[in-house]
C-alpha cells in the first residue's frame, strides 16, 4: 500500500512487515500488551478494567513519550487483523467494560478488517494522540463509541520541538471536532462508564503551565461541555527528556495546582489525578 492515513501523507511504501514512512512501520498490527489495564480514567477502567490493545510505534515522535519502548523502539508482536479480533474476544471474555485501542492510527486498515471479523459487544475506546485526520477518522465511524484523544499542545512552536509535528493546533482541533460528530455528548451508564462521547486528555509538561493553560483555553472555546477533559500530571522524564532541560523533571505541586485551578475556572467537565501518579510504576509493562 500507499500510505497517507495521518496527517503526515508521506506516500510512503508500506508492505505487510515494512514500511519506510515516518511512523517506520509495516501494516499488519504490532501489539506490545493485550490486558485488562487500571490506570484510566474512573469512567474507563471502573472496577472490572479496560481491555487494552497497546500498538507500537507512532505517528508522532514526543521526546517525553511515556511509552518510548514500544513507540520509537517499535517493541511487539506482528499479529493478523483475525488475530487482533481474537484478542478483543480474550479481553471481553474477562469482563472488562471496553476494549481500548492505544495509538493505533497507523494500522487503522487493520483495525477496521478486525471489527468486520469481530465487534464486541462491549463500547470501543479509541485512545489516540490527536495528530489524526477527520478523513481517517471516519473509517471508524460506526465501529468506536468513546474517543480518548490527547491535546498535547497550544503552542505550535512547541509542537514540532518536542514530537516533531507542525500544525499541530489546527489538526488536533479538526480531529476532535470529527469525533464529537461521530459520538456525540458523553452518556454513561448507571455504573458511571462511558459509553458514548470523547474525554481529551492533557498531559501537563513541566514548566509549561503557559502551554496547559492555552490548551484549556481552545477546549472551552471549541467544545466546551461537549466533551470531558482530562487533566494529567503523570509525567516523567523519560525517553529523550534529559537532552531538554526544561521537561528533565516531574511537574510540580505548585505547576500542577495552577492549571488544575484555571480548568476549575473554566467550568470544564472531567477528571483530575493524584500527583502521585508520577511515577514509572505506572507505566505498563510490555509483552514481547
Ligand atoms: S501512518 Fe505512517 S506511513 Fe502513513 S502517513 Fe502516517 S506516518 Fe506516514
Amino acid at each position: 500500500m500507499i500510505c497517507n492515513y495521518c496527517p503526515r501523507k508521506c506516500n510512503a511504501v508500506r508492505t505487510e512487515h515494512h514500511g519506510e514512512g515516518f511512523c517506520g512501520m509495516g501494516e499488519l498490527p504490532v501489539v506490545a500488551r493485550v490486558a485488562p489495564h487500571f490506570g484510566e480514567e474512573p469512567c474507563i477502567s471502573g472496577t472490572k478494567g479496560s481491555g487494552t490493545v497497546f500498538f507500537s510505534g507512532c505517528t508522532l515522535k514526543c521526546v517525553y513519550c511515556q511509552n518510548y519502548e514500544i513507540s520509537s523502539q517499535h517493541k511487539g508482536k506482528t499479529i493478523t487483523p483475525g488475530e487482533l479480533a481474537d484478542c478483543y474476544k480474550r479481553l471481553e471474555q474477562t469482563g472488562v467494560h471496553n476494549i481500548n485501542l492505544v495509538t493505533a492510527d497507523h494500522f487503522v486498515n487493520a483495525v477496521v478488517k478486525s471489527f468486520e471479523i469481530y465487534k464486541p459487544r462491549i463500547p470501543v475506546v479509541y485512545n489516540c494522540s490527536g495528530y489524526t485526520s477527520p478523513k481517517t477518522l471516519s473509517m471508524l465511524d460506526g465501529i468506536v463509541d468513546v474517543y480518548l484523544p490527547d491535546f498535547k499542545y497550544s503552542d505550535d512552536t512547541l509542537a514540532v520541538k518536542y514530537s516533531s509535528a507542525p500544525n499541530y493546533v489546527n489538526i488536533a482541533s479538526a480531529a476532535i471536532k470529527e469525533m464529537i460528530f461521530q459520538v456525540g455528548l458523553p452518556q454513561l451508564d448507571e455504573d458511571g462508564i462511558i459509553q458514548k462521547g470523547v474525554i481529551v486528555r492533557h498531559l501537563i509538561l513541566p514548566a509549561h503551565t503557559k502551554n496547559s493553560i492555552g490548551v484549556l483555553d481552545i477546549l472551552k472555546h471549541n467544545y466546551g461541555k461537549q466533551i470531558l477533559v482530562s487533566l494529567m500530571c503523570q509525567y516523567v522524564p523519560v525517553g529523550q527528556a534529559d537532552k531538554y532541560s526544561r521537561i528533565n523533571r516531574k511537574i510540580t505541586r505548585r505547576e500542577y495546582e495552577k492549571v488544575k485551578f484555571e480548568l476549575y475556572q473554566r467550568d470544564l467537565n472531567g477528571f483530575t489525578q493524584d500527583l502521585s501518579s508520577a511515577s514509572e510504576e505506572y507505566i505498563p509493562s510490555w509483552e514481547f
